[in-house]
């Protein structure tokens, strides 16, 4: 038998780039000792401060949620961060090198006690080159007296000395105000708002049972629901309960009328397809499983992952399938459907109703990974555990580290990776597969985007 997978170079392209992360990173730089990890508790800890981790643990997380004054922001701690440059003054101006290559705002903090050391002037040189807008942060004024010495750190260059005790929290609200003023321009809303019914596109190719489907679905309740008191329903639309819940099954005009497939009509068929996915948060993309599966079964499946929408697999004419079509068929679905191993799949027949009442589970799963976001700190946590063992590849000699990772974006989940160099597709897939195992995400497709900045 022949079987058929999707498109090899197709699976190596990367997604295309979501674009900046929602939300803007502030990365905290200084020497050992002058209170990074301290005042990022401090920032962390304050009441308007929100947590979404466990607190307490340092070093291995460097990445964390910050919200100040209602702007949200990653704050990194680069006193995580082992740049493996020999020598105190190196491995600082390295931290600032990376910070500035990744983050929006960087964060000096200098000790005032101490006054400006040569380490604190080597860094200072390094963050003046660059274009990212620097705060000064000195810190340890526990008192009023420390005030001069707060003066005397002009001399760096960089603007401002802004005096905090991370211990005590001493001015700390007005470091963030003058933090979160410098970050750029509030960030795009990426997640689409969607109010109403879920929407869900029944999608497969000719005569694969939709329009039974869908009248198998409408036809275990009264009628369909075209209308319902309150709603406004586009007349292409059908609203379906399901399980107690109701659900709005896109650009079913179609199939409710039984427009018949003439020769020549594929084009539109296949326009309908792609309109119905993009107007979706879920497809059900039905597939005749008493049928080897055809190009044409996974061009559709292919189109809704590209799209970033929820994935359910409905097998359907189940009640064609014998153990020896059975057989062959897992042996289709291994080998063909490859990219999406983490679709939600279901057995189905339109005909006689089987197993269509596992439909709605599966689409509340598929959208509640749709959904999902893993917070900062949690992410950075299992990263840096994952990179510590298994690194990137090298590549021109050169081993890309990776910094730190934030969730951009959900609907689809999309993951952006802080990088000093190129990732290659193998090794996003592997970290996609290890953040599936890790975090699930069961039913949807994860982005992973890469971002380099030199
Ligand atoms: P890091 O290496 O830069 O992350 O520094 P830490 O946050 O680990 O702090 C180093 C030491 O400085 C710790 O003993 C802190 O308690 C202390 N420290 C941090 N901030 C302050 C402060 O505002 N005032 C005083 N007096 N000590 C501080
Ligand atoms: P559509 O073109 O995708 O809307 O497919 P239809 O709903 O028109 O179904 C195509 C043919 O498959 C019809 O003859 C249906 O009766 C038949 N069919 C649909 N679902 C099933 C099923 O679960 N089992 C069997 N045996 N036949 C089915």
């Amino acid at each position: 038998a022949e079987f058929l997978r999707l498109d090899a170079a197709a699976a190596e392209e990367p997604y295309p780039d979501a674009g900046e992360p929602p939300q803007p990173v502030v990365a905290v730089v200084g020497r050992p000792n002058v209170g990074k990890s301290t005042l990022v508790n401090r920032i962390l800890g304050r009441r308007e401060a929100v947590v979404q981790d466990t607190p307490g643990v340092t070093r291995d997380r460097i990445a964390y949620d910050a919200t100040w004054r209602g702007r949200r922001f990653t704050l990194v701690d680069t006193g995580g961060w082992e740049p493996g440059a020999s020598g105190l003054q190196a491995s600082v101006a390295t931290q600032a090198e990376l910070a500035m290559a990744t983050a929006d705002v960087v964060l000096l903090v200098v000790d005032a006690s101490v006054g400006a050391t040569a380490t604190d002037e080597a860094v200072a040189k390094v963050l003046r080159r660059s274009k990212r807008p620097v705060i000064l942060a000195a810190n340890k004024v526990d008192d009023e007296r420390l005030l001069a010495e707060t003066a005397s750190l002009w001399s760096l260059g960089l603007g401002e000395p802004r005096p905090v005790s991370a211990l005590h929290g001493r001015s700390s609200g007005d470091l963030l105000d003058a933090v979160v003023e410098a970050l750029p321009e509030a960030p795009r809303e990426t997640d689409r708002v969607v109010a109403g019914p879920r929407r869900v596109a029944l999608v497969g190719k000719p005569n694969v049972g939709k329009s039974s489907l869908l009248n198998k679905l409408t036809g275990e309740q009264r009628a369909v629901v075209d209308s319902v008191a309150g709603t406004t329903v586009d007349p292409v639309d059908s609203l379906v309960e399901l399980d107690g819940q109701l659900w709005r099954f896109v650009d079913t005009a179609g199939l409710r009328k039984r427009v018949q497939t003439a020769s020549g009509t594929e084009y539109y068929a296949s326009l309908r397809t792609k309109n119905a996915i993009d107007a979706a948060e879920v497809a059900i993309v039905l597939l005749d499983a008493s049928e080897p599966l055809s190009e044409q079964d996974l061009r559709i499946v292919t189109t809704v992952a590209d799209a970033g929408r929820a994935l359910v697999l409905a097998f359907n004419k189940w009640d064609l399938v014998d153990e020896d079509r059975r057989q062959r068929l897992d042996r289709e679905i291994d080998r063909g459907l490859v990219r999406v191993p983490w679709a939600e799949r279901v057995n189905v027949s339109a005909l006689t109703g089987r197993a269509v009442r596992k439909l709605a589970p599966a689409l509340r799963t598929a959208l509640t990974s749709w959904d999902q976001r893993v917070p900062t700190g949690q992410l950075n946590s299992w990263l840096s555990d994952l990179i510590a063992a298994t690194p990137p590849p090298v590549r021109g000699g050169k081993q890309p580290k990776v910094l730190f990772a934030t969730q951009a974006g959900v609907r689809p989940p999309t993951l952006v990776l802080f990088s000093t160099g190129f990732l290659e597709a193998g090794y996003r897939r592997f970290v996609e597969r290890k953040f599936r195992e890790r975090f699930g995400f069961k039913g949807t497709p994860v982005r992973i985007n890469v971002r380099v900045r030199e």
